[in-house]
């Protein structure tokens, strides 16, 4: 650690600024915002910077430095000059009445830098990366502002008023430990969030009455973790998986997704094994309700969407009658993530006004759907799950009045490293599987749409 960071009260200490330009400025402006007294000396002040200093009544002054004849009771001095000569002569000053400095684009000459601040009340985060490079620093605090949920503040400020009431309430170490973490991290913390401050105040109330029957109130999160790339989760989903006691996941859940998930978290799969037999889906409900009642954040993690051919249904129809609490992350569906990273826009003005989502799933050996409804020349058909059922579905089509030239598209693998796009015919298609050996999972696209891949290709272009 080349720097420590500290926090300082600044409230009506007085600060030299030595400049006035556009860094002059940046550090004004944070300085008076915290409340402190700017003395503010440059030969030249930007307009905006003068008014500011004149909107908060700080002193400045409008001529050229003289060290000789300067207080020497400053809390801080700042040179943001861009005269090399001029910043050194006030760090020596600073440095003889020992008064920290910054010296701006020299670190080295100062005493301390300033960090990119995300500033959220009594939430405060500072970033420095030892004034290597402050862009770095901002572009790494404008991620993590955007990863902090906007109601981080008022999960904080809750805390911060209650911190006593529950020391005195829960006098057992452990006890409190646990509860605090089950309200930072659950329903209390997540309907201040929502917004829902009453709510909120109901079950903190609520939990407080019974600290160790509240510790044992779990709660379940059914998140759609997308179709393969790990930055395709959405931020909630990232965020409530960091809080994972337990993840439950499935076959279509990919590597990468489940390398964001801590090694402290214990992982259960219920995909289908080597002998294809995945954990009955009753089984499945029934260990969501058990592990939440045993106290423990459960993250149900499904491939793609959880309520687009994933059963999440049945299983929240579990949780409710239980009464176990629970949230529903959405996904984004392999139709959306594959079309979108084979250049297939699934609408299109010149060729298609609607897209149906479509299961391919072979019941007792047929695919059991209603194909003079799924014909049309302005819509896209997405197939889900048909791999094997792909020549029936082919033929059905042609047989029910789809043109044989039809374009389609079986993306395998889409949005992974390894994803795969083969571009046909539905006449052609049988030609194609005959020729090609196609992996699971891998989705069908069918419809007019399909011939801008060629034009429209980017990710494995
Ligand atoms: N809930 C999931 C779908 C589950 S059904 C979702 O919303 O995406 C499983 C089927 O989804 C697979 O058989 C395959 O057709 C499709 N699928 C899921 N991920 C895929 C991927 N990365 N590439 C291609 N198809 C995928």
């Amino acid at each position: 650690m080349q720097y420590f960071p500290l926090f300082h009260h600044m409230d009506k200490r007085a600060c030299l600024i030595v400049g006035g330009g556009t860094v002059a400025q940046r550090r004004a402006r944070s300085l008076i915002a915290a409340g402190a007294e700017i003395h503010l000396i440059s030969k030249e002040i930007l307009p905006a910077l003068e008014s500011l200093l004149i909107e908060s009544g700080a002193n400045f002054e409008k001529k050229a430095i003289d060290l000789t004849n300067l207080a020497d009771d400053y809390m801080l001095v700042i040179a943001a000059t861009n005269d090399r000569a001029v910043n050194l002569a006030v760090a020596n000053f600073a440095k003889a009445n020992r008064i920290p400095i910054n010296v701006v684009d020299d670190p080295s000459a100062g005493d301390f830098i300033f960090p990119s601040i995300i500033d959220r009340a009594a939430l405060t985060v500072a970033i420095s990366n030892s004034g290597n490079s402050p862009i770095l620093s901002r572009l790494l605090k404008k991620q993590i502002d955007a990863y902090l949920p906007a109601a981080f503040t008022e999960l904080s400020d809750f805390v911060g008023e209650q911190r006593q009431r529950v020391k005195i309430s829960i006098p057992e170490d452990s006890i409190r430990k646990k509860f605090w973490e089950n309200i930072l991290q659950g329903t209390v913390a997540e309907a201040i969030y929502a917004g829902k401050e009453q709510r909120a105040h109901g079950l903190f109330e609520s939990a407080l009455a019974d600290p160790e029957k509240f510790n044992l109130q779990g709660e379940v999160y059914l998140i759609g973790a997308g179709p393969g790339d790990p930055e395709l989760l959405t931020l909630k989903a990232f965020r409530l998986l960091q809080k994972a006691d337990i993840v439950l996941y499935d076959r279509l859940v990919s590597d990468e997704v489940m390398a964001l998930i801590g090694p402290e978290v214990e992982l259960i799969y219920v995909g289908k094994n080597r002998d294809k037999h995945a954990v009955p889906q009753h089984d499945i409900n029934h260990l969501l309700v058990e592990q939440a009642k045993k106290g423990k954040r459960v993250v149900r993690l499904k491939g793609g969407d959880p309520f687009l051919f994933g059963r999440g249904g049945e299983e929240i129809q579990t949780l409710v009658d239980y009464q176990v609490a629970f949230q529903i992350v959405p996904g984004i569906t392999a139709a959306s993530g594959c079309s979108a990273y084979a250049g297939i826009p699934l609408t299109h003005r010149d060729h298609a006004q609607s897209v149906q989502f479509v299961t391919g799933q072979l019941k007792d050996g047929t695919v059991d759907l209603d194909w003079t409804e799924l014909i049309s020349p302005v819509k896209t058909l997405v197939f889900y799950m048909g791999l094997k059922s792909l020549p029936i579905i082919c033929e059905s089509l042609i047989k029910y009045g789809m043109k044989p030239d039809t374009h389609v598209a079986l993306i395998e693998k889409g949005t992974t490293h390894d994803q795969r796009v083969l571009v046909s015919t539905l006449k052609e298609m049988d030609a194609v599987l005959a020729s090609e050996q196609v992996a699971s999972p891998s989705l069908f696209i069918v419809g007019s749409v399909v011939q801008l891949a060629d034009k429209l290709r980017w990710f494995d272009a």
